[in-house]
This record gives structure tokens, sequence and C-alpha cells, in this order.
């Protein structure tokens, strides 16, 4: 087992640089497109919000206003699947039917750009105060990692949930050169069981202890 040592976000200049590359391919394969999309936008911040009426979720304002804008879309017809049991490590007699389905049934049009302070920015494509979805950033950061260590099989351990919530939007950003990067599933770990000492102890994982109780469970 090699023990993760380091935390790596996608606002790493080596996850935003590796996330720009891999967009620019995606956009040359014609995987992702840049289009011009209705928006709904936040009468007093400019939060972009989502399709149906709702409050702002930065600052809570009631009002949107309609607008257009350009928006980085991936259009799953134009990719196939976005979920297959392959995607899984070891998922064996217990692959989640379920989830699969999930991921099939999210919209057809996935927009992956974003209004957000933090993030990989999307100006140098031309999108301006837009940030890559994290949730699709999600999936880079764990390429970057696998990449800084020559790992070509990286795995990254996620719920089901949490699994069913990403897969869709990771899936153009789930392969890049040689890696192929897998789901992992977990269940829910409860935080109090997590934070023992005993746990360390048992899987001489001391090194990992501040990682996952102060970062990793938090999230
Ligand atoms: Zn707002």
């Amino acid at each position: 087992m090699m023990v993760l040592t380091a935390l790596l976000t996608d606002t790493a200049p080596v996850v935003a640089n590796l996330a720009l590359e891999m967009t620019e391919a995606l956009l040359a394969d014609g995987v992702l497109a840049v289009r011009e999309m209705p928006v709904r936008l936040c009468a007093r911040c400019g939060h972009m919000t989502g399709t149906v009426a709702e409050d702002c979720r930065a600052c809570g304002h009631g009002v949107a206003l309609g607008a257009r804008r350009e928006l980085l879309v991936f259009d799953r017809a134009a990719h196939g699947l976005v979920l297959e049991r392959r995607d899984f490590h070891a998922a064996g007699a217990r692959t989640p039917a379920h989830l699969l389905n999930i991921a099939h049934d999210v919209p057809r049009l996935l927009v992956l750009s974003r209004t957000r302070d933090h993030g990989v920015s999307l100006a140098s494509l031309g999108l301006e105060g837009m940030v890559l979805d994290p949730r699709a950033g999600l999936h880079v950061a764990v390429l970057a990692a696998a990449a800084e260590r020559g790992a070509v099989r990286p795995v990254m351990t996620v719920t089901e949930n949490a699994a069913a919530n990403v897969a869709a939007y990771g899936a153009p950003f789930r392969a890049w050169g040689g890696m192929r990067l897998r789901y992992a599933l977990h269940g829910r770990i409860a935080y109090d069981a997590a934070a023992q000492d005993r746990l360390y102890e048992v899987h001489r994982a001391e090194a990992v202890r501040e990682l996952l109780t102060g970062w990793y469970l938090p999230l």
C-alpha cells in the first residue's frame, strides 16, 4: 500500500495546469464544447444559479435574472457511457448496478463551468470569471497526484453517494495519457470511529491520521 502523505486540491498549480491541458485536449476532440446557453444570474452578486428558480447559493438573494452566457459543456451523447463496471476497482460480484443507472440518468448536456471564487480558472479559455466544476476537478486532482508518483492505475475512494454525484462530471477526466482512474467504494465513515488512536496504531498509519481526520472526513 502506498500511504498518501501529501494533500492536493484543485487550487494547486499542478492540478490547475493538468486540468487546463485536459480541457483543451477535450475541446479539440469535441468531447467538450463552449456553447452559449441560457442561465440565471443572481441580481445582487452575479453568481450563476441553477436553471430552476431558487435563492442564490452564494449570497442568499432571491432574485435572479435571465441571461445568455458562454459555458463549458460536456455532451454525453458524444462520449458514450459515463460509468461502466470497469470504472470500479474490485467491485466483483457487488457491482453497483444502481450507481450505473443513476450516472446514466443525468442530463444529456452537463455544464462544467461555474461561477465560484476558488478552483481552476477557465479564463484562459475565454470563460472569464468561471472555474471548472469541482466535481470534474476532483478527478483531475487524483490524476495529478498519480502522475507525480508515476502511478498509472490510480484509485479514488468515494462513498456510493459521492460517486453518484460526481461520476458523470468526471467521465471525460478519468483517463489521461496511460493513466486510468477507477473508483473504490467505501461505506460512510463515522468521524468518531475514525478519530480513535487505536485504528492508526493497528494499521501503522499514524502519518495519515491528521490528513484523514482534518481534511478527508470533513469533506
Ligand atoms: Zn448572489
